[in-house]
């Protein structure tokens, strides 16, 4: 059995370790250069200047969202205008509350802590962390028996910028301590040529605007992807002794890595295959289908698992498929409404919420907001 993970896809929004490399130099580093994402980026901009007219630390920020849509980006911006440094570490990598209490102690005043997938934070060290993002304080038990005291820590003021796919994962207290909440957004074709043609001149290629534009409206919206596709569409380029990636290549080599005119690969046209022909169009939630079916890779006859059931984040991997489908709304928010639900009944999603369980609400918050909300 082989699994379909997210990471070897290649219009997956899940940083691979390739990404990581090539990341770090194409990463904007001021708010200036990081296009798209306006509503945030104006928002951010206030406070940053607020919080550094009043020379405090910048409120707490949580930045949500999926994958590869520039939050890990944003929180090195947000510390580069603050004029401060930034730690980063993430949700699972924090073990114990001696860790977190460890990382809080190097930290100067005003300096920026990051944690990717805070949502998931262990308890007890989402528990120290409460008093720290509150009052800057943490008490930590020492000794054993008789000799047990609590030690009161003070803290510099910080910042704590948490990321998260998946904002209805966070416990309440957790969320009610930030300060500065934000959405981030799928980003528009216009924003994802910019952030190719930058690409591509920190790749030290040249790129054809038209090719810039196929590539922008293949890429689901998301930023990592479009860097992945530019890079290997520059290699066919290379090879075929382009001196800029012209609009030929770039649809023949995209044809190659079978990612269609919407971006969508083999993976999603399986499942919307599946949906159509096995459940009448759905509603099916995507674990019926990984539990019911399996799927061949016509390729080389594999079967393959979908979702992955031995991956690392089984619940991301189910979120990014269902968002991005519903985003090109090719399907409905999976799982959580009846077949009715249509983009427009926005009361019906929200009236089956009340009632939902707390898996569904936090599976169908990241899948509606997403969608078009009519009353916007
Ligand atoms: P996330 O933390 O949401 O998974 P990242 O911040 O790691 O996403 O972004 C993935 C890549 O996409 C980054 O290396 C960066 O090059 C690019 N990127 C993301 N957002 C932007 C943006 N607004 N402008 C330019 N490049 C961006």
């Amino acid at each position: 059995m082989k699994d379909v993970n997210d990471e070897e896809r290649i219009i997956g929004a899940e940083s691979s370790e390739e990404d990581e490399t090539i990341e770090l130099s194409l990463r904007p580093q001021l708010l200036a250069q990081y296009i798209g994402q306006d509503k945030v980026k104006s928002e951010m901009k206030i406070y940053i200047k607020a919080a550094k007219k009043r020379d405090e630390a910048l409120d707490h920020v949580l930045l949500y969202g999926p994958p590869g849509l520039g939050k890990t980006t944003l929180a090195f911006v947000i510390a580069n205008e603050m004029g401060v440094h930034l730690k980063s570490t993430s949700g699972p990598a924090i073990e114990k509350a001696g860790d977190l209490v460890a990382l809080l102690s190097e930290l100067n005043p005003g300096d920026v802590l990051f944690i990717d997938e805070i949502h998931r934070l262990a308890k007890p060290v989402e528990e120290v962390l409460y008093s720290a993002m509150e009052d800057f304080y943490i008490d930590i038990v020492v000794g054993e028996g008789q000799t047990t005291h609590a030690v009161h820590v003070p803290l510099p003021p910080f910042t704590l910028i948490g990321a998260t796919t998946s904002a209805g994962q966070l416990s309440a207290p957790l969320r009610d301590r930030f300060g500065i909440i934000e959405h981030m957004q799928y980003y528009s074709v216009d924003d994802l040529e910019k952030i190719i043609q930058r690409s591509s001149v920190v790749f030290n290629t040249k790129i054809d605007p038209e090719a810039a534009i196929e590539l922008a409206r293949r890429s689901r919206g998301t930023p990592r992807v479009a860097n992945r596709l530019l890079k290997r569409v520059r290699d066919f380029a290379e090879v075929k002794g382009e001196e800029a990636i012209s609009l030929a290549t770039t649809k023949h080599s995209l044809h190659l890595l079978e990612v269609d005119d919407e971006g969508l690969d083999q993976t999603d046209r399986k499942l919307l295959r599946m949906m159509i022909e096995n459940y009448g169009g759905g509603p099916v939630g995507i674990k019926t289908i990984a539990a019911n079916n399996w799927l061949a890779d016509p390729n080389n006859g594999q079967i393959l698992t979908y979702p992955p059931k031995l991956n690392k984040y089984p619940q991301t991997k189910e979120i990014i498929v269902e968002t991005y489908l519903l985003v090109k709304t090719l399907t409905k928010p999976l799982g959580s409404c009846p077949s009715s639900t249509s983009k427009n009944s926005w009361k019906d999603i929200l009236e089956i919420l009340a009632t939902a369980s707390n898996e569904v609400k936090a599976r169908a918050e990241t899948n509606i907001v997403i969608m078009h909300n009519p009353h916007d």
